[in-house]
């Protein structure tokens, strides 16, 4: 595929945030430089290297055009993707993903998972003009994509729906090959990225937080938000397909032109005392999900 290298499947960044108020109060310095766009040292003379490393300067939009964006075209293209944030508590999750308060934030200051949203739907809009242009008057050309999301957090090894607090009975299952997936959790069908952001919104409200002695509104759970992509179209077929397609029953027209993919955004509570923050991006056929 064009926009991620075809050979590897799970890329790394790490970003170091900048540091806050308090702690330059407190008279604390870095000790971690990212000397390249791939690399950075600890101390005096510990360099790792990453697929991306992101220092205190770097942008919501720089992280975002190298991490996640090839992701949203991969998604059209039948890749699944699954974003996720690990690092210690304070690290810059929240903000890096998105899921805080979007208000109280700058433009410039929006996390991965609005952009993503708005490019998800830029890009449906797009795919649809470029669809009924390509249409002949008269024939069945036609593109329809459903975007639907569920947003869950696991606290305390416990898995709420943060969409709708009254399901309670949400397993992890194995299916028949063994891939894991989220039984009863709720889906809600966004039409409008506005549908998706206020999704996003009342369900990061209703996170559990708790004060920390390195967060004021620490996220004591881990998160996931999954945004499934329905595509459905009806053009591309052969005059043969297209007569199955018009006597078939509603399953097989599925079938015949159904593409679902998903992306998958998780931010995980710190766990053990890593120095910086890990930023992992990966893309592999999970489907619905949450392995
Ligand atoms: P986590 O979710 O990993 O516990 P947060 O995302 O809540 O951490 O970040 C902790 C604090 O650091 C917040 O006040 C947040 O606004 C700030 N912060 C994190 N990353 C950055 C950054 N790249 N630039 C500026 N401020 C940041
Ligand atoms: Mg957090």
């Amino acid at each position: 595929m064009s926009a991620i290298s075809g050979e590897v499947n799970v890329r790394v960044a790490v970003r170091v945030r900048p540091l806050l108020p308090r702690e330059k109060l407190e008279g604390e310095e870095s000790c971690v430089r990212v000397v390249d766009q791939c690399q950075l040292v600890i101390g005096r003379e510990r360099a790792f290297t990453f697929d991306h490393a992101f220092g205190a300067r770097n942008t919501q939009q720089e992280l975002y055009n190298a991490c996640v964006r090839p992701l949203i075209d991969a998604l059209f293209e039948g890749y699944n993707a699954t974003v996720f944030a690990y690092g210690q508590t304070s690290a810059g999750k929240t903000y890096t993903m998105g899921t805080c308060n979007q208000e109280d934030l700058l433009p410039e200051e929006r996390g991965v998972i609005p952009r993503a949203v708005a490019d998800l739907y830029a890009t449906v809009r797009a795919k649809q003009r470029q669809h009924s242009a390509g249409s002949v008057a008269g024939s069945r050309h036609e593109l329809r994509v459903t975007v639907k999301v569920t947003y869950i957090e696991i606290y305390r090894e416990e898995i709420r729906d943060l969409l709708d607090s009254d399901r309670t009975d949400i397993r992890l299952r194995e299916d028949d090959q063994g891939n894991t997936i989220l039984c009863g959790a709720s889906e809600t069908l966004c039409p409008t990225e506005d549908d998706l952001l206020a999704c996003l919104e009342t369900g990061s409200a209703a996170r559990v937080t708790g004060a920390t002695q390195m967060n004021e509104a620490s996220s004591r759970s881990h998160c996931v938000f999954c945004v499934t992509v329905t595509q459905e179209w009806t053009d591309k077929l052969s005059a043969g397909a297209q007569q199955q397609l018009q006597s078939a029953t509603p399953a097989v027209r599925v079938w015949l032109c159904q593409l679902i993919r998903a992306i998958i955004f998780i931010a995980m509570i710190g766990t053990g005392f890593q120095p910086v923050e890990k930023w992992t991006v990966t893309k592999k056929g999970c489907g619905h999900s949450c392995s």
